[in-house]
């Protein structure tokens, strides 16, 4: 056969990393590659995406120039490396090539809300996929969670079940259509379907379950619904009989529970929206977003977030959630009524009993959530990794980084569907590093030559099932990364469950082990997010880490350099009375302040509902059971005990929030005179911020409002003038603010204000949590920086 041999055509081989496989880049390439007349291939290997292409060189050029800056809206380039080789003339034309096996080294994308284009099916009689449940296309869908392995294609995938049907497959291999390759690909006649179950598993009797869920929803009944990472529980917000059922059954008396709403414009309702939190709320990431309550949000909702001034808020994000507000809005036809209010308002918080990790499977669901949910809607598409809601805050006063809605930073309370598993960009290269955070929120950070993976939020590490759940996580991160630590990294203490699981995957592997100084990793997320080089000015305002002199620290003034840290002060000494017990009951922190403050007998009056105030007033006396701790959590229970807003905690934080809320709704205060002074510790010359003079003054004060105020008021100030002197003495001009008490939107606000007006550059926690769920990316931090000193 005669070949035509084109001079001018040359060829290049191009290697492109970065989030390009599940995001329909192969398809963007193809069309892209046809447009300009190029011939060649793609395929998806497991170093990302190779392309082969051939043609006149400026037009190969134009291709790769922008290549980054056109591709589909998920994926994420990260690099470009070409190679030129030599053109093969027998190349007609530009395919798809099937996916090659290999070392994988790419990242996959996470699960994603379902697009503007496959709404308009979803709500489209016409469609073939008319109120279809599993609607997806190359530029929505689930992703992360249905993933086994790498490369991301169908069969390493829970769709594998599933056969696609002719419709399916042809739209599947079209190159011009907006499924092509859409590996979860799915129809009413060949992809999953929903069931509707009584608690046990007994299917439910109805003709369609999404009509019949809605009814039983409005009956008010709780209703399980499967998700993308997880299962939800669900119920009627306005029926506040409902939610009291979901309390009650959930034994959540008073945590603050999530909504969701059909749209910006029904949110607007009840909760303060700017222009960059309604951007937020409505990405494809679909965040839960904490927003301020409007005033007469309590009146209608008052079991939703009691005594706190914020709520948090999503929009649907599966086709699941948006057929239900359908079917409540009428079933009309189209997508105009997306844009119109709709009076529904579901609570859809996590399901995960008793603090347990979330429910997965389906038969664990009918296990697990038997007593809590009347009904459940799921469906027979498996949840391979589980994944809550992120949730966070949209802060006018941060720096909004990319991927940001314009104009606002980001705070993340929680990181999880949506963004796991994106990394974390690092300054440097450096070995691959496993980090297992700590005890509380926590999370594992996994780091790959220039990237830091976080895992999804895992929780508290205080059962069984959140042990192996820790496990788990472990070993998926390792899996789909193909990394192999080379050193493992963990929290100081001794007795948590993920320092264990630390010792053993360093033993198994026979790599080094890092033990990490809480504050110390908190300090090193801000650096590591920042990419902070040098030495740093470190506030850890914390609940509880294990400091190096065996005690529980939490209010540490530090210099972070790397793998080194020096405490320069700490806030003075609280008692614990009983140990951890104190942690959950603001009556005994505040006993302990009376106490300390020569007022213990005013304390048997005050507390005389609590029924062991003597007995712990007699532990302050004896100093019994009384270990000092430097955490400033306490020292915000203290004040809220003092206050009476709050004598027993029913979740983690609350204490602290309850107090924020009062703060915020006193408004503007200013610091109370001599609430504060600055000590130098014998014989170390520690500094330490003393607080009693203002808990000594909030003991009198009989407006709790004012008093939250006049706390958080001081506290600032006394936290700008420590940190100032610390400034002044050390010459360092970068302050990292990080720790639990960093969620506090009222002192961090503050203290990056007055900090700056000093002249100081302020660094927080804002992709990762500033409290511990954000803990792992700092051991990682440090664990690297000792590794590259060739210590270990
Ligand atoms: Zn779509
Ligand atoms: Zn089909
Ligand atoms: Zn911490």
């Amino acid at each position: 056969m005669l070949m035509i041999v084109d001079p001018t055509r040359v060829a290049r081989r191009l290697r492109v990393r970065g989030v390009v496989q599940g995001v329909g880049f192969r398809p963007f390439i193809y069309r892209f590659a046809n447009s300009l007349g190029l011939v060649g291939w793609v395929r998806n290997d497991g170093g990302g995406v190779e392309i082969e292409i051939q043609g006149s060189e400026p037009i190969l050029d134009a291709f790769t120039q922008c290549l980054a800056s056109e591709a589909p809206p998920l994926a994420r380039v990260d690099s470009i490396e070409p190679e030129v080789i030599p053109p093969d003339h027998s190349r007609k034309d530009f395919t798809i090539l099937p996916s090659v096996e290999g070392i994988v080294a790419t990242a996959i994308g996470p699960d994603v809300g379902v697009c503007p284009s496959c709404l308009s099916e979803l709500f489209d009689p016409q469609d073939r996929r008319w109120r279809y449940p599993f609607i997806n296309c190359t530029h929505c869908g689930p992703r992360y969670t249905i993933t086994r392995s790498l490369p991301y294609d169908r069969a390493r995938t829970s769709m594998a079940a599933f056969t696609q049907c002719p419709s399916c497959d042809a739209e599947y291999r079209h190159p011009g259509d907006r499924r092509f390759h859409a590996e979860p690909n799915a129809c009413p006649e060949c992809g999953p379907q929903l069931s509707l179950h009584e608690p046990h598993g007994v299917p439910a009797l109805a003709r369609d379950a999404v009509a019949e869920t809605l009814r039983r929803l409005q009956l008010g009944e709780v209703v399980a619904i499967k998700g993308l990472g997880g299962f939800h529980l669900a119920c009627d917000a306005a029926n506040g009989d409902a939610v009291l059922r979901l309390r009650v059954r959930k034994r959540r008396p008073h945590k603050p529970l999530a909504l969701m709403f059909a749209n910006v414009a029904s949110v607007a309702h009840w909760a303060k929206v700017s222009a960059a939190e309604a951007a937020t709320l409505e990405s494809p990431e679909r965040p839960i977003v904490l927003l301020e309550k409007l005033p007469h949000f309590d009146d209608t909702l008052p079991g939703v977030a009691p005594g706190l001034d914020e709520v948090g808020v999503m929009l649907p994000y599966t086709p699941l959630h948006y057929l239900l507000f359908h079917e409540a809005a009428g079933h009309p036809t189209g997508t105009a009524w997306l844009d119109q209010v709709q009076p529904a308002i579901f609570v859809m918080t996590s399901a995960n009993p008793h603090g347990e990790p979330l429910v997965q499977g389906n038969d664990e669901a009918f296990e697990r959530l038997a007593e809590i949910a009347d009904v459940l809607l799921m469906h027979n598409r498996d949840i391979v990794v589980r994944c809550d809601d992120s949730v966070l805050r949209v802060r006018a006063d941060l720096p909004s980084g990319p991927g940001d809605a314009a104009g606002a930073g980001v705070q993340f309370q929680r990181r999880a569907r949506g963004f796991t598993p994106l990394s974390m960009p690092l300054p440097a290269d450096g070995p691959a590093v496993l980090a297992f955070g700590a005890h509380f929120k926590a999370t594992l950070c996994l780091t790959r030559e220039k990237e830091a993976f976080l895992s999804q939020h895992i929780g508290g590490l205080d059962n069984p099932a959140a042990c192996t759940a820790l496990d788990e996580a472990a070993e998926h991160l390792q899996s789909i990364l193909s990394v192999r630590p080379a050193a493992v990294a963990h929290d100081a203490h001794p007795d948590y469950y993920s320092t264990r699981a630390a010792f053993a995957l360093a033993e198994k592997l026979d790599v080094p082990l890092i033990a990490v100084q809480h504050h110390h990793a908190h300090i090193a997320a801000v650096c590591a997010e920042h990419c902070l080089d040098g030495p740093v000015l470190g506030l850890a305002a914390d609940g509880v880490g294990l400091g190096t002199d065996g005690m529980p620290w939490g209010g540490e003034l530090m210099v972070v350099d790397g793998a080194e840290f020096r405490r320069l002060g700490h806030l003075s000494p609280l008692p614990l009375p009983g140990g951890d017990r104190a942690a959950r009951e603001p009556w005994r922190m505040a006993c302990g302040v009376l106490h300390a403050l020569g007022r213990g007998d005013e304390a048997i009056e005050r507390f005389a509902a609590q029924p062991n105030v003597e007995q712990v007033l007699g532990m302050l006396v004896r100093g019994t059971r009384c270990p000092p701790t430097t955490s400033l959590g306490r020292w915000f229970d203290a004040a809220t005990g003092l206050l009476g807003v709050c004598d027993t905690m029913t979740f983690e934080g609350q204490a602290g929030m309850v107090l924020e809320t009062l703060a915020r709704r006193f408004g503007e205060s200013l610091a109370l005179p001599g609430g504060f002074h600055i000590d130098k510790r014998p014989p170390d010359g520690l500094s330490v911020l003393n607080l009693y003079p203002l808990l000594n003054q909030l003991i009198d004060e009989n407006d709790a409002a004012r008093g939250a105020a006049h706390f958080h008021a001081t506290l600032i100030d006394g936290l700008v003038q420590w940190i100032g002197d610390a400034a002044h003495a050390t010459g360092l001009r970068r302050v990292a603010l990080s720790g639990g008490c960093m969620h506090n939107r009222l002192l961090a606000t503050g203290l990056r204000k007055r900090l700056a007006a000093r002249g100081l550059a302020v660094f927080e926690a804002q992709h990762v949590p500033p409290g511990d769920g954000g803990l792992a990316l700092g051991q990682a931090w440090v664990a690297r920086a000792l590794l590259a000193r060739g210590v270990l």
